[in-house]
């Protein structure tokens, strides 16, 4: 048999329906597996092994006295340090929050615990979701499990590297501008990213609340279909939660037959700034889906060029007023200068140790971007950017169903190879972007192996409330390339517990 955490969570699940396994016996596996790679990769800010056996034989127990139990009661999962945890430390890969307990229970983690899923720990990640290669962490570097010289991506490293390197089945992320998606391609995993208002956003550290949103980390289409599904729904301690009943995810993952789906191609994200491989990687894939009876059609969304600059102001501007609350008063860190300390100099000495650079710099631009005088010539325009990608996306979907285009712009880069050019970062979400700032979901699926052997992903949007579209064609081309490649494309990760590749 398949050593167990090799398995789809889906298999998994049934693997403890039938009896075969314990979600003991499954846990433990993680945590050893943990134990023996996570030295190396880092991809854990924190692990709760005693939270998580505990879960698991309360699972094994409920599932003895013949409950009916959630599907995926029982397999393990891996959350995103920038979600809270009730007793367990949350820091979203911040100083200024490092000690911080927090006393409630993020809703979708309350989801999680009441569909019996163990929580193995929190992830490490760009200190509060800012970056995308997990190098802002206050807390070290993540790496990539395909290459340990590689960033894992980000901001949600440590959820993909966990995925991609078999310590976790299963992960949460957040995606503001493509954190659970360029994540997923540069490690050949699948992320998620709902439909604005999906999942609720009550307990999760607010970064720009109008573009956050959590969604799943995995390692097949199916599995994040079975994630979303107890994430997903109507909370009412999050206003912009929708009041939608949860669709069957999992049925649209499964149904293969992709014959008469509209497919377009966005004209402006293809060529210039795609690394050839990924180019190619994205063209085979489409021409799979073309064979299998997909019409692939070409779009044009001509504003998706400014959407990276609108996303710059918008961003900040948002995580300025969110970031206000970290003052040395309330949460973890609080740094009192000698002398004659007062509430001002005690918030400034605080917030000048515990915040990071990328965090400062993001911090002063939302400031200028609001202030008086300002405000019309950046954020105001800003926003105006954000409703004509809005049109954008409502004119391509009258034509298409789903929307097309490579995930990310390149493989996994190297360490410190865009530590100092912050516009080289920020153009790793490109593609992913413009999702975030009109609300529709987005998937990245592995297409294949691009430059130097490493994982590259092609990403599908879908109209707003449509997110079973994205399952639906994610899932065919998943099966189509795995009968291709004959195995999933971890298969062909290299020997993950030694060394470098
Ligand atoms: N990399 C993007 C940024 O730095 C996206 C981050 C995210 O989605 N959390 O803002």
């Amino acid at each position: 048999m398949t050593e167990p955490i090799r398995l789809s969570a889906a298999a998994m699940s049934s693997a403890l329906a039938a009896g075969e396994l314990s979600s003991e016996e499954l846990t433990r596996a993680h945590l050893d597996r943990i134990d023996a790679v996570d030295n190396d990769l880092n991809a854990f800010l924190h692990v709760s092994a005693d939270l998580a056996l505990k879960t698991a034989r309360d699972v094994d127990a409920r599932r003895a006295a013949g409950e009916q139990l959630a599907p995926l009661a029982g397999v393990p999962i891996a959350v995103k340090d920038v979600v809270v945890t009730e007793g367990l430390p949350t820091t979203a890969g911040s100083k200024i929050l490092e000690g911080w307990i927090p006393p409630y229970d993020a809703t979708l983690v309350a989801k999680l615990r009441e569909a019996g899923l163990p929580v193995l720990g929190k992830t490490n990640m760009d200190e509060f979701a800012m970056g995308s290669s997990t190098e802002t962490s206050a807390f070290g570097v993540t790496r990539n499990p395909w290459g340990r010289d590689r960033i894992p991506g980000g901001s949600g490293g440590g959820s993909s590297a966990a995925v991609g390197s078999f310590e976790a089945p299963l992960a949460i992320g957040t995606d503001t501008g493509g954190s659970i998606r360029q994540p997923a391609a540069v490690t050949g995993t699948v992320g998620v990213k709902p439909t604005y208002g999906s999942v609720s956003r009550y307990g999760l550290i607010a970064m720009a609340s109008s573009l956050d949103q959590a969604g799943p980390c995995t390692r097949t289409v199916e599995d994040a279909a079975l994630l979303h599904e107890v994430i997903a729904g109507h909370d009412p301690h999050d206003s912009t939660s929708l009041p939608d009943p949860v669709p069957n995810f999992r049925e649209a993952a499964r149904r293969r037959d992709v014959k008469g789906l509209r497919i377009g191609v966005i004209e402006e994200l293809e060529g210039d700034g795609f690394a050839p491989g990924v180019s190619a990687r994205f063209q085979e894939s489409l021409a799979q889906l073309e064979q299998a009876g997909a019409e692939i059609v070409r779009v044009s969304c001509p504003n998706f060029q400014y959407a990276l600059g609108a996303y710059y102001l918008i961003l900040p501007s948002e995580a300025s007023s969110n970031l206000a609350k970290f003052d040395g008063m309330r949460f973890g860190l609080r740094v009192v200068p000698e002398d004659h300390p007062t509430a001002e100099k005690v918030m400034a000495a605080t917030r000048g140790e515990g915040f990071g650079f990328e965090v400062k710099r993001r911090i002063l631009l939302g400031t200028y971007a609001l202030s008086a005088g300002y405000y019309d010539a950046y954020y105001g325009s800003a926003q105006k950017v954000r409703t004509l990608v809005q049109r954008d996306f409502a004119d391509a979907f009258a034509k298409v169903d789903v929307l097309a285009s490579p995930t990310a712009p390149t493989v996994a880069f190297r360490f410190g190879e865009k530590t100092d050019d912050p516009l080289a970062m920020y153009m790793n979400d490109i593609a992913t972007i413009p999702a975030n700032l009109a609300g529709v979901p987005g998937i990245s699926v592995p297409s294949g192996l691009a430059e130097d052997d490493l994982p590259a992903g092609i990403q599908f949007l879908a109209p707003a409330r449509e997110d079973a579209r994205l399952y639906h064609v994610g899932g065919a081309l998943e099966a189509l390339l795995e009968d291709a490649w004959g195995g999933s494309l971890l298969d062909r990760a290299p020997e993950l517990t030694g060394g470098a590749r």
